[in-house]
Protein backbone atom coordinates (compact mmCIF):
# COMPACT_ATOMS: atom_id res chain seq x y z
CA UNK A 1 0.00 0.00 0.00
CA UNK A 2 1.10 3.41 -0.48
CA UNK A 3 -0.16 6.97 0.00
CA UNK A 4 -2.23 7.22 -2.79
CA UNK A 5 -4.53 4.60 -1.79
CA UNK A 6 -7.65 5.01 -3.75
CA UNK A 7 -11.87 5.25 -2.72
CA UNK A 8 -12.34 2.00 -3.74
CA UNK A 9 -9.55 0.41 -1.65
CA UNK A 10 -10.32 2.07 1.30
CA UNK A 11 -13.94 0.19 0.86
CA UNK A 12 -11.82 -2.94 -0.16
CA UNK A 13 -9.39 -2.79 2.99
CA UNK A 14 -12.48 -2.67 5.37
CA UNK A 15 -14.01 -5.83 4.23
CA UNK A 16 -10.77 -7.59 4.28
CA UNK A 17 -9.95 -6.22 7.61
CA UNK A 18 -14.04 -7.11 8.47
CA UNK A 19 -13.10 -10.59 7.34
CA UNK A 20 -9.57 -11.49 9.18
CA UNK A 21 -11.09 -9.91 12.20
CA UNK A 22 -13.73 -12.55 11.51
CA UNK A 23 -12.20 -15.18 10.87
CA UNK A 24 -9.78 -14.32 14.33
CA UNK A 25 -12.94 -14.51 16.22
CA UNK A 26 -13.87 -18.02 15.13
CA UNK A 27 -10.77 -19.32 15.93
CA UNK A 28 -11.56 -18.23 19.44
CA UNK A 29 -14.90 -19.30 19.59
CA UNK A 30 -16.37 -16.37 18.97
CA UNK A 31 -18.68 -14.25 16.89
CA UNK A 32 -17.27 -11.89 14.08
CA UNK A 33 -19.98 -9.31 15.69
CA UNK A 34 -18.83 -9.04 19.35
CA UNK A 35 -15.76 -6.74 18.19
CA UNK A 36 -16.25 -3.17 17.10
CA UNK A 37 -14.14 -2.18 14.74
CA UNK A 38 -12.50 1.33 14.96
CA UNK A 39 -11.07 3.04 11.63
CA UNK A 40 -7.76 5.27 12.65
CA UNK A 41 -8.28 8.36 11.17
CA UNK A 42 -5.55 10.47 12.41
CA UNK A 43 -4.17 12.37 9.62
CA UNK A 44 -6.39 11.08 7.02
CA UNK A 45 -8.37 14.00 4.96
CA UNK A 46 -11.75 13.90 5.62
CA UNK A 47 -12.80 12.50 2.12
CA UNK A 48 -11.12 9.66 2.86
CA UNK A 49 -12.92 9.01 6.34
CA UNK A 50 -16.50 9.60 4.31
CA UNK A 51 -15.38 6.77 1.85
CA UNK A 52 -14.60 4.86 5.13
CA UNK A 53 -17.63 5.58 6.34
CA UNK A 54 -19.47 4.84 3.21
CA UNK A 55 -18.24 1.52 3.39
CA UNK A 56 -19.93 0.76 6.77
CA UNK A 57 -17.47 2.22 9.51
CA UNK A 58 -19.08 4.08 12.15
CA UNK A 59 -16.33 4.40 14.63
CA UNK A 60 -13.22 6.31 13.82
CA UNK A 61 -10.07 7.04 16.09
CA UNK A 62 -8.51 9.94 16.53
CA UNK A 63 -5.20 10.63 19.05
CA UNK A 64 -5.43 14.42 18.57
CA UNK A 65 -7.44 16.44 20.21
CA UNK A 66 -7.28 19.53 17.40
CA UNK A 67 -7.99 16.73 14.77
CA UNK A 68 -11.60 15.74 16.59
CA UNK A 69 -12.75 19.14 16.93
CA UNK A 70 -11.79 19.94 12.89
CA UNK A 71 -13.32 16.74 11.32
CA UNK A 72 -16.00 16.80 13.57
CA UNK A 73 -18.50 18.92 11.80
CA UNK A 74 -17.54 18.27 8.34
CA UNK A 75 -18.21 14.38 8.86
CA UNK A 76 -21.27 15.62 10.49
CA UNK A 77 -22.24 17.44 8.08
CA UNK A 78 -21.55 14.77 5.29
CA UNK A 79 -23.59 12.18 7.40
CA UNK A 80 -26.72 14.52 7.78
CA UNK A 81 -26.73 14.47 4.20
CA UNK A 82 -25.90 11.18 3.48
CA UNK A 83 -29.42 9.17 2.74
CA UNK A 84 -28.33 6.43 5.48
CA UNK A 85 -29.52 6.83 8.73
CA UNK A 86 -25.19 7.08 9.93
CA UNK A 87 -24.50 7.66 13.71
CA UNK A 88 -20.41 8.14 13.90
CA UNK A 89 -18.63 7.58 17.40
CA UNK A 90 -15.54 8.96 17.78
CA UNK A 91 -13.37 7.60 19.76
CA UNK A 92 -10.26 9.32 21.71
CA UNK A 93 -7.14 6.79 21.80
CA UNK A 94 -4.59 9.26 22.07
CA UNK A 95 -2.62 11.02 25.44
CA UNK A 96 -4.94 13.29 26.56
CA UNK A 97 -3.98 16.62 28.02
CA UNK A 98 -6.39 17.75 30.97
CA UNK A 99 -6.33 21.05 29.55
CA UNK A 100 -7.82 19.87 26.23
CA UNK A 101 -10.58 17.32 27.94
CA UNK A 102 -12.89 20.86 27.44
CA UNK A 103 -12.69 20.94 23.87
CA UNK A 104 -13.97 17.15 23.08
CA UNK A 105 -15.97 16.01 26.19
CA UNK A 106 -19.00 17.00 23.89
CA UNK A 107 -17.83 15.19 20.55
CA UNK A 108 -16.23 11.78 21.70
CA UNK A 109 -18.12 8.41 22.42
CA UNK A 110 -15.52 6.84 24.68
CA UNK A 111 -11.70 7.84 25.47
CA UNK A 112 -9.34 4.89 25.30
CA UNK A 113 -6.46 6.70 27.30
CA UNK A 114 -7.20 7.52 30.63
CA UNK A 115 -4.26 6.90 32.93
CA UNK A 116 -4.27 8.85 36.21
CA UNK A 117 -7.10 9.94 38.70
CA UNK A 118 -5.85 14.14 37.78
CA UNK A 119 -7.43 13.45 34.40
CA UNK A 120 -10.82 11.48 35.66
CA UNK A 121 -11.30 14.53 37.51
CA UNK A 122 -11.13 16.81 34.72
CA UNK A 123 -12.88 14.61 32.59
CA UNK A 124 -15.56 14.54 35.48
CA UNK A 125 -15.88 17.98 35.98
CA UNK A 126 -16.50 18.63 32.18
CA UNK A 127 -19.08 16.13 32.08
CA UNK A 128 -20.92 17.80 35.31
CA UNK A 129 -21.38 21.39 33.25
CA UNK A 130 -22.81 19.49 30.41
CA UNK A 131 -24.88 16.50 32.12
CA UNK A 132 -24.53 12.83 31.45
CA UNK A 133 -21.74 10.46 32.13
CA UNK A 134 -18.32 9.70 29.58
CA UNK A 135 -18.03 6.88 29.21
CA UNK A 136 -13.49 6.03 29.49
CA UNK A 137 -11.32 2.72 29.42
CA UNK A 138 -8.08 2.96 31.47
CA UNK A 139 -5.00 2.61 29.60
CA UNK A 140 -2.81 0.22 30.10
CA UNK A 141 0.97 -0.11 29.52
CA UNK A 142 1.14 -3.94 29.32
CA UNK A 143 4.81 -4.28 28.53
CA UNK A 144 6.09 -0.74 31.05
CA UNK A 145 7.61 1.16 27.79
CA UNK A 146 8.82 3.95 28.48
CA UNK A 147 7.55 5.54 25.72
CA UNK A 148 3.92 4.84 26.39
CA UNK A 149 1.55 6.61 28.31
CA UNK A 150 -0.86 3.93 30.77
CA UNK A 151 -1.11 2.59 34.48
CA UNK A 152 1.02 -0.59 35.12
CA UNK A 153 -1.38 -3.95 35.13
CA UNK A 154 -0.14 -3.67 38.89
CA UNK A 155 -1.52 0.02 38.97
CA UNK A 156 -4.99 -0.41 37.51
CA UNK A 157 -7.10 -1.33 40.79
CA UNK A 158 -5.80 1.33 42.56
CA UNK A 159 -6.96 3.99 39.82
CA UNK A 160 -10.39 2.10 39.42
CA UNK A 161 -10.36 2.36 43.25
CA UNK A 162 -9.63 6.40 43.27
CA UNK A 163 -11.78 6.82 40.39
CA UNK A 164 -15.20 5.32 41.70
CA UNK A 165 -14.15 7.08 44.71
CA UNK A 166 -14.12 10.79 43.67
CA UNK A 167 -15.75 10.86 39.64
CA UNK A 168 -19.71 10.79 39.91
CA UNK A 169 -19.89 11.29 35.99
CA UNK A 170 -17.45 9.01 34.28
CA UNK A 171 -17.92 5.24 33.74
CA UNK A 172 -15.43 3.35 33.35
CA UNK A 173 -16.23 0.70 30.48
CA UNK A 174 -12.96 -1.36 30.14
CA UNK A 175 -9.41 -1.10 29.59
CA UNK A 176 -7.07 -0.22 26.36
CA UNK A 177 -3.49 -1.06 25.72
CA UNK A 178 -0.58 -0.45 22.79
CA UNK A 179 1.78 -3.12 23.10
CA UNK A 180 5.45 -3.32 22.05
CA UNK A 181 5.52 -3.51 18.48
CA UNK A 182 6.59 -6.88 16.98
CA UNK A 183 7.84 -8.18 13.81
CA UNK A 184 6.69 -11.63 14.71
CA UNK A 185 2.81 -10.54 16.39
CA UNK A 186 2.94 -14.54 18.43
CA UNK A 187 6.20 -12.47 20.41
CA UNK A 188 3.29 -10.23 21.95
CA UNK A 189 0.23 -12.25 22.36
CA UNK A 190 1.38 -13.03 26.03
CA UNK A 191 0.65 -9.04 26.79
CA UNK A 192 -2.78 -9.62 25.26
CA UNK A 193 -3.65 -12.69 27.12
CA UNK A 194 -2.61 -10.48 30.27
CA UNK A 195 -4.52 -7.90 29.64
CA UNK A 196 -7.34 -10.08 28.88
CA UNK A 197 -6.84 -11.67 32.54
CA UNK A 198 -6.58 -8.39 34.51
CA UNK A 199 -9.76 -6.88 32.29
CA UNK A 200 -11.87 -9.76 33.87
CA UNK A 201 -10.68 -9.65 36.80
CA UNK A 202 -11.30 -5.94 37.45
CA UNK A 203 -14.82 -5.96 35.70
CA UNK A 204 -16.02 -8.72 37.65
CA UNK A 205 -14.46 -7.63 41.45
CA UNK A 206 -15.55 -3.88 40.79
CA UNK A 207 -18.31 -4.00 38.99
CA UNK A 208 -21.25 -1.66 39.47
CA UNK A 209 -23.27 1.55 38.33
CA UNK A 210 -19.85 3.23 37.75
CA UNK A 211 -17.72 0.37 36.32
CA UNK A 212 -19.62 -2.14 34.12
CA UNK A 213 -16.43 -3.50 31.64
CA UNK A 214 -17.72 -4.27 28.15
CA UNK A 215 -14.65 -3.21 26.19
CA UNK A 216 -11.52 -4.61 25.89
CA UNK A 217 -9.40 -2.34 23.01
CA UNK A 218 -6.83 -3.97 21.84
CA UNK A 219 -4.86 -4.62 18.67
CA UNK A 220 -4.00 -2.76 15.77
CA UNK A 221 -2.86 -2.95 12.29
CA UNK A 222 -0.04 -5.47 12.37
CA UNK A 223 -1.41 -7.79 15.57
CA UNK A 224 -5.24 -7.06 15.81
CA UNK A 225 -5.73 -11.10 14.75
CA UNK A 226 -3.67 -12.11 17.68
CA UNK A 227 -5.56 -9.65 19.91
CA UNK A 228 -8.97 -11.27 18.93
CA UNK A 229 -7.58 -14.36 19.71
CA UNK A 230 -6.83 -13.47 23.08
CA UNK A 231 -10.15 -11.43 23.95
CA UNK A 232 -10.01 -8.45 22.22
CA UNK A 233 -13.51 -6.87 21.63
CA UNK A 234 -12.54 -3.87 20.14
CA UNK A 235 -9.67 -3.19 17.95
CA UNK A 236 -7.93 0.22 16.54
CA UNK A 237 -7.32 -0.21 12.97
CA UNK A 238 -5.43 2.49 10.94
CA UNK A 239 -3.12 2.32 8.25
CA UNK A 240 -4.84 -1.29 7.33
CA UNK A 241 -7.78 0.43 6.36
CA UNK A 242 -6.11 4.06 4.93
CA UNK A 243 -3.02 2.81 3.91
CA UNK A 244 0.52 4.20 5.31
CA UNK A 245 0.74 7.38 7.10
CA UNK A 246 2.66 10.64 5.93
CA UNK A 247 3.09 12.65 8.43
CA UNK A 248 3.98 16.31 7.08
C1 LIG B 1 -2.27 5.15 15.29
C2 LIG B 1 -2.89 4.32 16.35
C3 LIG B 1 -3.51 3.09 16.03
C4 LIG B 1 -3.56 2.51 14.63
O1 LIG B 1 -2.30 2.12 14.21
P1 LIG B 1 -2.10 1.28 12.85
O2 LIG B 1 -0.85 0.56 13.06
O3 LIG B 1 -2.05 2.26 11.75
O4 LIG B 1 -3.26 0.37 12.73
C5 LIG B 1 -4.11 2.38 17.06
N1 LIG B 1 -4.10 2.83 18.33
C6 LIG B 1 -3.53 4.00 18.68
C7 LIG B 1 -3.56 4.43 20.10
C8 LIG B 1 -2.90 4.77 17.70
O5 LIG B 1 -2.33 5.93 18.05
Amino acid sequence: MNGGTTEKSIAENVAAVRERIAAAANRAGRKADEVTLVAVSKTRMPGEIETAVEAGVLDLGENKVQEIRSKYDILRVFTENSAKNRNIKWHMIGHLQRNKVKYIVDKVSLIHSVDSLRLAEEIDCRIDSLGGTMDVLLQVNAAAEESKSGVAPGEVKQLVSAILGTCENVRIRGLMTIVPTANDPEDVRRYFSEIKSLYDEVGHEYRCEKLDFTWLSMGMTHDFEVAVEEGANMVRVGTGIFGSRVYV
